[in-house]
C-alpha cells in the first residue's frame, strides 16, 4: 500500500514573507504527525525562503510547475534543475494550466520525463470538466491523460510517480466529488496505473484525490480504499485546516 500523502498546493498566494509565516505554522502545526508525507508548494518566489523555514523538519517542498527543457531561451520559465536542492516534487499538467495555458499531454509528458531525470518527483494531475463527466466521458478522458502523462516512463519511473485526481468542476467550488465518484475514479486510475506498469507497482503509487477538500470531508476520503492522499488547494492556506486534512489522512490504515 502507498504512504499516505497529502500535498498544498498554494497557487498564486502569498507574499514572500506571508508564505514563510504560513510555512512557521505549518511546520509547528505538523509536527508529531507520522506516517503521512507532507508537501507544501508555495509560488516560485517562495520557494527558498520556505524550505530554509522547513529545513530539518519532515515538511517536504514542491513547485507548482516546471518546464521540459533542461535550460535555454523560455522566458519566464523555471527549469527542473533550478528547483533541485530546494523542492523534491513538482505539481505538473494542473488543470489550471490545461484549461488557461493551453498544456496539452504531450508537454505535460516532456515534463514529467524531465523531473525524473532530475531526481525530482512529479504529481501529475488528471481530471475531466464538467461538460465531459455529464457526456459520460469522464473516465476516457482521466485515461487519455495518464496514458498521455506517463507516456514512455519505465515502470520504476512510473514508480516514483504521484498521481492526482482533480476533477475540474470540484476545483475551488466547494464542490468535491461524492465518496462513491472518487473512489470509483481512483479504483480506475490504479488500475490503469497497474496497466501501464504491473498491479504490484501501482499499489505503492500514491494516488491523491483533489478538489474541494475540507476539514469535514477529510475523514470520509480518507477510508476510500484506493485513495492514497489529498491534494489540497484553498484549504491548505489555513494552518490549522491543512494540519487536520494531514491528520486525517495519518488515520488511514
Ligand atoms: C487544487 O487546485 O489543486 C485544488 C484541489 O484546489 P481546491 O482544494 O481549492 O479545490
Amino acid at each position: 500500500m502507498a504512504n499516505a500523502f497529502v500535498a498544498g498546493n498554494w497557487k498564486m498566494n502569498t507574499s514572500i514573507s506571508e508564505a514563510t509565516m504560513l510555512a512557521r505554522s505549518l511546520r509547528s502545526g505538523l509536527l508529531g504527525i507520522d506516517g503521512v508525507t507532507q508537501v507544501i508548494c508555495p509560488p516560485f518566489v517562495s520557494l527558498a525562503g520556505v524550505a530554509a523555514e522547513l529545513a530539518g523538519s519532515n515538511i517536504k517542498v514542491g513547485a507548482q510547475n516546471m518546464h521540459s527543457e533542461i535550460k535555454g531561451a523560455f522566458t519566464g520559465e523555471i527549469a527542473g534543475s533550478m528547483l533541485k536542492g530546494i523542492c523534491d516534487y513538482v505539481i505538473l499538467g494542473h488543470s489550471e494550466r490545461r484549461q488557461l495555458l493551453g498544456e496539452m499531454d504531450d508537454f505535460i509528458n516532456a515534463k514529467v520525463r524531465t523531473a525524473l531525470e532530475t531526481g525530482i518527483t512529479p504529481i501529475l494531475c488528471v481530471g475531466e470538466t464538467l461538460e465531459q463527466r455529464d457526456n459520460g466521458e469522464a473516465a476516457a478522458i482521466v485515461q487519455g491523460q495518464l496514458q498521455g502523462g506517463l507516456l514512455g516512463l519505465s515502470a520504476e519511473q512510473i514508480e516514483q510517480s504521484v498521481v492526482a485526481y482533480e476533477p475540474v468542476w470540484a476545483i475551488g467550488t466547494g464542490r468535491a466529488a461524492t465518496p462513491e465518484m472518487a473512489q470509483e475514479m481512483m479504483g480506475l486510475i490504479r488500475q490503469e496505473v497497474g496497466r501501464l506498469s504491473s498491479v504490484g507497482i501501482a499499489s505503492n503509487v500514491p494516488l491523491l484525490y483533489g478538489g474541494s477538500v475540507n476539514t469535514e470531508n477529510c475523514l470520509h476520503l480518507a477510508s476510500l480504499k484506493d485513495l492514497d492522499g489529498a491534494l489540497v488547494g484553498g484549504a491548505s492556506l489555513k494552518p490549522d485546516d491543512f494540519v487536520a486534512i494531514t491528520k486525517a489522512f495519518g488515520t488511514r490504515i
